[in-house]
């Protein structure tokens, strides 16, 4: 039978919960231990799929195609596995579920309740990812911090999971901040004190107590809240914010953790062995030169939004030796800027998902300008869809071609609804969504970097490739290098005449692992490291990544 952790926020969100929760996920892995990994998001919306990503941050999909949490990349990340759609659960999931029994009378004749009815739901969410699977323990990441109104059952269910599988079966953490006063010049434990008795109220006293903060945390700290939250001295475990985030499972074990949760579930200790970690993260820190990456996108103030691109291009970077000096570019900025101010030093440009017409045009032009200045260009799904609308307005001669999402009476319209997308009116969870095979063009840079001829990519995406323009844009240079088996739909495409122009209708992003990295950002990277740009050193305008 599985084991369960929990892991609740308290005092303030932000902290770092999700890297915390997939740590400890790469800790207990360390250890031959297998784990599944479970994000619990209090909100009432299905799925995040239909938020913008200034609510959410970017909408990570899973290779079963659901459209999921950030955190869940963290997770795919750090313990290097797939999770499935059963590893984000939200309240809008839960509440249907119980509505939907409910009409088809599975309940008839009692009144539904939010104890047992919805928090049964709930604990069968945890019991069926436990199922499918198989892992030894499963780590689930109530979202939101304690004290939340609408986290309320989930606290509950997983309150009540503890008295169902048992009490040593089920271990509590709870992520805390440690604010520091300037004034006083100390890191102060009320808050966490008071999170915890929220916590407590519920019924859940915590096992172990992870302090976020920015300060170095003192003996006499971790003994007070040792005291006042009434856990074991050596359950306090600090975490320092650090430089890069897969620094934090080596100082989580480096503190006791990894010990403390087997000696807690009376897992079975084996040799744990975290050199590859720690031989990444050694690479990390190390000076490298830099690579320039211009990243040409929409949401660029909420770095969120495009985490897993930035993530790729970092293991990318980091495969070359190479320290990503990453410059984030509005793309509205171009339109109104021009390009050569803001991508004058970019050795290579990304323009990477979105949706919208704000700020096309803008894409539009740093296409233009990498096609016309041998700069490497990767486009991901929004970005393949730009790089078709200015190839063609350049091989047409005309200014008009474009998708019809931005332009539905455009004479040439080069990007389409999918077949199967016209008629559908529901917006939630109907993309084209997930694994797709994609069948490579020997010869093509795809397929050079792939090494292999078909393979599997996650889509999220309504608009396509119209074949109609396949024969007139190949004559102009464009090569169609990953087909759909069928052939019908494009599904990768590049320039014949250009260094590395590559452009993919799916998200590679989702793909690639630290010390793994995904190979058409690898090879993207590879070619870019070697462009010489002006001066090679980062411009005035662009934004540098904090
Ligand atoms: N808006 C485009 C579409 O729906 C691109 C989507 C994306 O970049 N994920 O097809």
């Amino acid at each position: 039978m599985a084991k369960y952790i929990f892991v609740t926020g308290g005092v303030v969100s932000s902290v770092g919960k999700g890297i915390t929760v997939a740590s400890i996920g790469t800790i207990l892995k360390s250890r031959q231990i297998s784990v599944s990994v479970q994000k619990l998001d209090p909100y009432l919306n299905v799925d995040p799929g239909t938020m913008s990503p200034y609510q959410h941050g970017e909408v990570f999909v899973t290779q079963d195609g659901a459209e999921t949490d950030l955190d869940l990349g963290n997770y795919e990340r750090f313990i290097d596995a797939n999770l499935t759609a059963e590893s984000n659960v939200t309240s809008g999931q839960i509440y249907s579920a119980v509505i939907a029994k409910e009409r088809q009378g599975d309940f008839l004749g009692g009144t539904i309740q939010v104890v047992p009815h919805v928090t049964t739901e709930i604990k069968e969410r945890f019991t069926r990812l436990a199922q499918k699977s198989k892992a030894e323990v499963v780590i689930i990441e109530v979202g939101g911090t304690v004290g939340d109104i609408e986290g309320q059952p989930f606290l509950e269910a997983a309150r009540q999971m503890r008295n169902d599988v048992g009490r040593d079966n089920v271990l509590y953490i709870h992520v805390t901040l440690l604010p520091y006063l300037t004034s006083t010049q100390e890191v102060k434990t009320k808050p966490t004190q008071h999170s915890v008795n929220e916590l407590r109220r519920i019924g859940i006293q915590p096992d172990i107590i992870i302090c976020r903060s920015d300060y170095p945390i003192s003996e006499g700290i971790r003994d007070k809240i040792s005291l006042f939250c009434d856990v074991d001295r050596k359950a306090v475990i600090p975490l320092p914010t650090v430089d890069t985030i897969y620094e934090v499972p080596l100082l989580l074990e480096e503190e006791g953790l990894g010990q403390l949760v087997v000696g807690k579930l009376g897992l079975k200790a084996r040799r744990t062995d975290l050199s590859q970690w720690q031989e990444l993260v050694r690479r990390v820190k190390e000076p490298h030169e830099p690579v320039n990456i211009a990243l040409v996108g929409k949401y660029v103030e909420l770095k969120d939004a495009y985490f897993s691109v930035r993530e790729a291009l970092h293991h990318a970077a980091l495969h070359h030796n190479r320290d990503l000096d990453l410059h984030w570019v509005r793309s509205e900025d171009l339109e109104q800027n021009g390009t050569d101010a803001l991508l004058r030093s970019a050795q290579g440009i990304v323009v990477p998902g979105g949706f919208g017409i704000r700020g096309i045009e803008g894409m539009v032009k740093a296409a233009s300008y990498a096609r016309n200045n041998d700069i490497p260009y990767f486009g991901l799904c929004l970005g393949m869809q730009v790089m078709v609308i200015e190839f063609a307005r350049y091989a047409l001669g005309s200014t008009e071609p474009n998708s019809t999402e931005f332009d539905a009476a455009t004479p040439y319209p080069v990007i389409d609804l999918l077949p199967e997308q016209k008629g559908i009116v529901q917006k939630g969870g109907t993309m084209r969504l997930g694994n797709y095979p994609c069948q490579l063009v020997p010869g093509s840079h795809a397929a050079n970097a792939y090494g292999q001829s078909l393979v599997y990519e996650r889509h999220r995406h309504r608009f396509e490739f119209n074949n109609q323009f396949r024969d007139i844009l190949q004559k102009a240079g464009m090569v169609y290098s990953g087909l759909s088996p069928d052939g019908k739909l494009v599904e990768l495409c590049e320039l014949a005449n250009h260094p590395w122009m590559v452009s993919c209708q799916f998200h590679p992003e989702f793909g690639s692992r630290p010390g793994r990295p995904h190979p058409l950002f690898r090879d993207f990277i590879g070619v870019a490291k070697d462009v010489l740009r002006e001066g090679a050193q980062p411009s005035l305008p662009l934004v540098k990544e904090e």
